[in-house]
């Protein structure tokens, strides 16, 4: 570790002993490393007996709701005015897996404009200016392993437990994928091993979040991929759209289509994946890559959005046919780069 980077978290240990209330900030439609982080840190300050509350920009998925603390997550969307008092009172405020303003929503001019003391943890790249302190490194797995990494460094790992070791496990689960992507490197099991070292039930962890489908969420999926599917064989890539009336006819609830992105990278020669779901007034993209393709670049060019290479997601202002005519154009745009990548991938699959 650099000396510059031991000062940063002398700072923070500092700056979380002299603080009494402390908020947590995940980031807009919190996935389960936003929950999972939000949560170790807030379960950690519990023990240190600090007054915290975290505080999300809005709902999230029934399937992260079993963590601990998790009922004492205030929605922004329902609990404005609690929230703004706290974050008037706040002495520390710390944000979590994500460093772009805009992912705040409509937290983001209060939270920019509290007195407190801010501090940001994240892994995307390109990080903005949010906080006094910034934790950034692109490399690791997820926010929730430099969660873990924070925790040593500041000395407050005496402070684990199961509950918090489970709060971490989830997020560096579900952001590799079930460790299918982006956990290549040592580090990463090797805190995953210190982490079953606290007792977590890693088969529960796993089943509560991806083995909590409704019928319907089931057959919605069947539906996306049997009827919903294009695929599109010169540019290695297949997309997903979703009509607010489709989602309708299977009573979609949130969440429901979560990792539905992902499915087509079961086809052989797929390196480029999107989803587009139609929202009341816009249109959310997901979008994934395989090797050097970069959808985060592809999100930034054509949409409001961004991520990392091989994740990214995006709001477009468009009709679902409008915004999937944006990206087929914007592939035609970078074929060659698509097929050298597939080719590129197929290459280190032998
Ligand atoms: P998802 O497709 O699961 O919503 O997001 C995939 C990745 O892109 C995640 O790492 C998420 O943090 C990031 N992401 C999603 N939406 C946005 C967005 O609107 N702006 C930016 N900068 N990143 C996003
Ligand atoms: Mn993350």
């Amino acid at each position: 570790m650099t000396q510059e980077e031991q000062t940063k978290y002398k700072q923070a240990a500092d700056w979380i002993a002299a603080s009494r209330k402390i908020i947590i900030v995940p980031h807009y439609n919190p996935d389960g490393d936003a929950i999972g982080s939000c949560l170790a840190l807030h379960n950690i300050f519990l023990h240190l007996g600090k007054d915290v509350n975290s505080i999300a920009p809005n709902e999230f998925p029934e399937f992260l709701q079993w963590m601990k603390s998790t009922s004492d997550i205030l929605l922004y969307t329902k609990d404005k005015d609690r929230a703004d008092q706290l974050l008037d009172e706040a002495d520390l405020v710390i944000m979590v897996d994500f460093s772009s303003k805009r992912r705040m929503d409509k937290l983001e001019d209060k939270v920019l404009g509290c007195q407190a003391k801010k501090i940001n943890i994240d892994h995307h790249p390109e990080p903005e200016e949010l906080a006094d302190l910034l934790f950034s490194d692109v490399s690791v797995s997820s926010t929730a392993e430099l969660i873990y990494r924070f925790l040593k460094q500041t000395d407050l790992l005496s402070r684990m437990d199961k509950d918090i070791a489970s709060c971490i496990f989830t997020g560096i689960m579900t952001d590799t994928g079930c460790f299918s992507h982006n956990s290549s490197q040592p580090d990463t099991f090797k805190i995953i091993s210190h982490l079953l070292e606290y007792g977590i039930d890693k088969d529960f962890i796993f089943a509560s979040v991806y083995q909590d489908y409704s019928e319907n969420r089931m057959r919605l999926l069947g539906y996306a991929l049997s009827e919903k599917m294009t695929i599109l064989p010169g540019l290695h890539t297949a997309y997903i759209s979703l009509s607010m009336k489709e989602l309708e006819r299977y009573e979609h609830q949130l969440g429901d289509t979560e990792g539905f992105v992902n499915y087509p990278f079961s086809i052989r020669g797929i390196i480029c994946t999107a989803l587009f779901i139609e929202k009341e007034d816009h249109i959310k993209i997901s979008l994934r890559s395989r090797g050097g393709f970069s959808v985060n670049a592809l999100a930034r060019e054509i949409y409001i959005g961004g991520g990392h290479r091989n994740a990214a997601g995006a709001t477009a202002y468009d009709s679902l046919a409008g915004s999937i005519t944006t990206f087929i154009n914007q592939l035609n745009y970078h074929e060659a780069e698509l097929k050298q990548t597939a080719i590129d991938v197929e290459k280190g699959k032998h």
